[in-house]
């Protein structure tokens, strides 16, 4: 009997230790409840609202849960960690390359605009040109023209002069647009090598403060990528080295329009929430 005792008294303990090594388990494991994240602060200078980068980060958010099957994220708008939009240097150079695309878009639409009227213009002057020379010509082979038509003449000529002085002002300002506007296109090409090899930091997960911050994004793929790699840091997770990861340090190799989580990533996640 008393060994019987003892030995329930032994399973009972085991039991004991088992669950709460699984409670201390459960606790210790990061991922255990879903990280809930709300959108504070949208610079109003941004050209986006705060309900479209909500509903971004949502579809960002419900990317890492669907590639995981787990729910690792969730929206919260009283959540402890706050996405921000904030604007500085960074947006402001990407607004200012925006902006030069469509100036370039327009003068290039303005200068074909003038090349086609000036087009009419010199087939006009030439359609009137061949006339004269041909009255010329005939009035020529006559012997001369009368002093009425040699008067109509000599007024067609000064009319041809003076549309032939138009004509190549015309020309030589509109060869001032085009060379500007090639100045323009080298110096906008200059400026995008330039951007393309600096390291910009687009978005920002700091632990401290319990924050997202995002800084610059091109597009709304290229910020739902963004908050999809700082809600990745959220979870807990640090940077990988594969260029085509979602955790990889930097935009890359990744295909930001149809985002998968890369094998390392999904390693990753298994290592920081204790997955077997
Ligand atoms: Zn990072």
């Amino acid at each position: 009997m008393k060994i019987l005792k003892s030995f329930v008294l032994i399973f009972m303990m085991a039991g004991l230790l088992a669950v709460s090594y699984f409670i201390y388990q459960y606790y210790q494991n990061p991922c255990h409840l879903p990280v809930k994240f709300a959108v504070e602060q949208v610079d109003s200078r941004f050209k986006i609202g705060k309900d479209e980068v909500l509903k971004i980060a949502q579809t960002a958010a419900n990317e890492w849960n669907k590639q995981s099957s787990r729910d690792l994220l969730e929206y919260d708008q009283n959540a402890g960690l706050k996405i921000d939009m904030v604007y500085d240097q960074r947006q402001t150079n990407i607004d200012e390359l925006n902006a030069n695309v469509s100036q370039l878009n327009n003068t290039g639409e303005t200068i074909e605009g003038l090349k086609s009227k000036l087009d009419i213009l010199i087939a006009q002057y030439e359609n009137d040109l061949n006339k004269y020379n041909l009255e010329v010509n005939y009035y020529n082979s006559q012997g001369g023209a009368p002093p009425e038509q040699f008067n109509q003449l000599q007024k067609e000529k000064q009319d041809l002069d003076s549309r032939r002085q138009m004509i190549n002002r015309s020309a030589s300002l509109l060869n001032v647009q085009i060379d500007e506007r090639n100045t323009n296109l080298q110096n906008f090409k200059a400026k995008l090598d330039e951007n393309k090899n600096k390291i910009i930091t687009q978005g920002l997960y700091i632990p401290d403060k319990n924050v997202i911050d995002v800084f610059t994004y091109g597009n709304n793929t290229e910020l739902k990528f963004v908050l999809m790699h700082e809600l990745g840091h959220a979870i807990g997770l640090d940077h990988d080295q594969n260029a085509t990861s979602l955790m990889y340090t930097m935009i890359q190799q990744q295909d930001i329009n149809n985002l998968k989580l890369t094998s390392e990533d999904l390693l990753l996640l298994k290592q920081t929430c204790h997955l077997r």
